[in-house]
C-alpha cells in the first residue's frame, strides 16, 4: 500500500477495546462492526492515493454504559492538523452565541472570572464573551486552528487537555466562572485524565458545561455515520454520572437539544456541593434503560439495520447511474467518509462531492478517488441529484443549494434512512 500520510505506531493500549477507557471494566460487548475503514478527515492528494486503515469497532460497557471505539490512532494524527472549523456553519455559530447570551443573562461575572473553553476551535465561542470583558482561555491543540482563535484576541494555549495542563491553569489563574467543552469528551482517549483535568479546576463556584451528540442517538436515530476514529467515546447520561461522581464531580443536570441531530448538554460541579440534582439526571438514565441501550440483543438487531441502510444507499446510486443521473454529494465531512467506506462504491457512482473548505477542495476520498470540489463547481455541472451528507444541518445546506441550483435537482440524505430533503 502507497501510504500517502506517514503512519504513526499503532496506539492499541486495549481502551475501548479490551477494556473500558471510562470505568476501566471488561464487559464490553459488540454495538456495530464496521470493519477497517481510512480516517476520516485523512483525505488523499491524488486520484491513485490511498490511506491506511483501521478497524472501526463500537463497543458498549455494560458496566457504565459508555460506547466507545478503541485505541488504534493517536490524537496526535487526527487533531494536530485539524480541517474542521466551527465557524464554517451558521448553525453552529448561532448555537455558541445562544449559549453565551444564556449564561450572560443566568449567572453573575464578576471582576476576575473567567471562562475556560476545552477544544475551542477557531473562537467561535469565546469571541463573544470578548465583548463583556470577561476573561477567556481557549485550549485548541490543532495549532492551525488556534492561530484563527489568537487573531480574534482569544487567548489560546494549543495543547491537548489534561489534568497536568489543568494544575497548570489553576496555579496561574485560580479556579474558572464557567469550563465549556462542546464535543471534546468524545475526542480523548484517557478519558479518565481528562475527567480528572475537570475536577482539578472545579471550585465550589465553578460549573462545567459538556455537550456530546449522545449514544442513545446513534442507536435510535441510525446516527451510525457518526462513529469514526476520532470518536473514541459515545456518552450516555449512565456514563458521564458514573465516571464524573468517580472524580469527585456530580452530574446535576441534563439538557437535550436539537443541534447535531441530538445532543445532550450536561452540567457538572462538585460533588461536594448541597444543590438538589436535577429531576432530568434521572429522567434521561430511565429513558436510556428503557430504551435498551445497554442490551446485547438490541445492538444486534441494530447492526442488520445499518447493514440495510448501506445496502439500500449502494443501490440507489447504481440505479441512478444506470439511468444516467448525476449524483454529486455535498460535504466531505467525517460523516460522508464513515458512510462511503462503508459500501463497495465503484468508481463513478458518485460523481464528486461538493465542500465549502478550502482546505478540502481538490483532494480526494478514499475508497475510490472522488474528488472534492468547489461549491461554485458542483453550480456549473449540471447534478441531477446531490447526497448532503452532513444530515444535522441539511436544511441550512438545502436552502443554500436551492438559492444556487435550479429547482428540478433532487436533494437528498442517507440518514436515518434514504430520504428526500428540501430547503
Ligand atoms: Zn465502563
Amino acid at each position: 500500500m502507497n501510504n500517502e500520510i506517514n503512519s504513526s505506531l499503532p496506539f492499541i493500549e486495549g481502551r475501548g477495546g479490551a477494556f473500558c477507557r471510562g470505568c476501566l471494566g471488561r464487559n464490553l460487548f459488540s454495538g456495530l462492526d464496521l470493519g477497517e475503514l481510512p480516517i476520516a478527515n485523512e483525505l488523499i492528494r491524488s486520484r491513485e492515493g490511498s490511506l491506511e486503515r483501521f478497524p472501526l469497532h463500537l463497543r458498549v460497557c455494560s458496566e457504565c454504559g459508555l460506547g466507545q471505539v478503541e485505541d488504534v490512532v493517536t490524537p496526535e494524527r487526527i487533531f494536530r492538523d485539524y480541517r474542521y472549523l466551527s465557524s464554517m456553519s451558521r448553525t453552529f455559530l448561532q448555537h455558541a452565541s445562544d449559549f453565551v447570551d444564556e449564561r450572560i443573562k443566568g449567572e453573575i461575572f464578576e471582576a476576575g472570572d473567567w471562562v475556560l473553553e476545552i477544544a475551542s476551535n477557531d473562537g467561535y465561542l469565546l469571541k463573544n464573551f470578548l465583548p463583556f470583558g470577561i476573561m477567556c482561555i481557549g485550549v485548541e491543540p490543532a495549532k492551525n486552528v488556534a492561530e484563527i482563535s489568537r487573531g480574534l484576541g482569544i487567548n489560546t494555549i494549543s495543547e491537548f487537555f489534561s489534568s497536568q495542563l489543568a494544575r497548570e491553569l489553576l496555579d496561574k489563574h485560580g479556579y474558572p466562572k464557567l469550563i465549556i467543552a462542546n464535543n471534546v469528551m468524545a475526542h480523548v482517549p484517557d478519558l479518565i485524565d481528562f475527567v480528572k483535568g475537570l475536577s482539578v479546576l472545579c471550585g465550589r463556584e465553578t460549573l462545567i458545561s459538556i455537550e456530546n451528540p449522545s449514544l442513545a442517538n446513534i442507536l435510535l436515530g441510525m446516527q451510525f455515520d457518526t462513529i469514526y476514529h476520532e470518536h473514541y467515546s459515545y456518552l450516555s447520561t449512565t456514563a458521564v454520572a458514573m465516571v464524573s461522581k468517580k472524580h469527585g464531580l456530580q452530574l446535576f443536570k441534563v439538557d437535550e437539544l436539537s443541534i447535531h441531530g441530538g445532543t445532550n448538554r450536561y452540567w457538572l460541579r462538585t460533588l461536594s456541593t448541597i444543590s438538589p440534582i436535577d429531576s432530568s439526571v434521572e429522567l434521561f438514565a430511565n429513558f436510556e434503560k428503557n430504551s435498551k441501550l445497554f442490551d446485547v440483543s438490541e445492538w444486534s438487531h441494530y447492526s442488520i439495520k445499518v447493514s440495510k441502510i448501506l445496502k439500500s444507499f449502494r443501490e440507489w446510486l447504481s440505479n441512478n447511474s444506470d439511468n444516467g443521473m448525476r449524483v454529486y454529494g455535498y460535504g466531505a465531512a467525517a460523516k460522508a467518509s464513515t458512510i462511503l467506506n462503508s459500501i463497495n462504491l465503484e468508481v463513478g457512482l458518485l460523481t464528486a462531492i461538493a465542500d465549502v473548505s478550502l482546505e478540502k477542495q481538490n483532494r480526494f476520498m478514499p475508497p475510490h478517488g472522488i474528488k472534492i470540489i468547489s461549491p461554485e463547481i458542483l453550480f456549473t455541472e449540471s447534478p441531477t441529484d446531490i447526497v448532503i451528507f452532513p444530515w444535522n444541518i441539511s436544511v441550512e445546506i438545502a436552502s443554500y443549494l436551492k438559492a444556487n441550483l435550479d429547482e428540478k435537482v433532487r436533494l437528498w440524505c442517507v440518514i436515518p434512512e434514504m430520504r428526500q430533503v428540501n430547503g
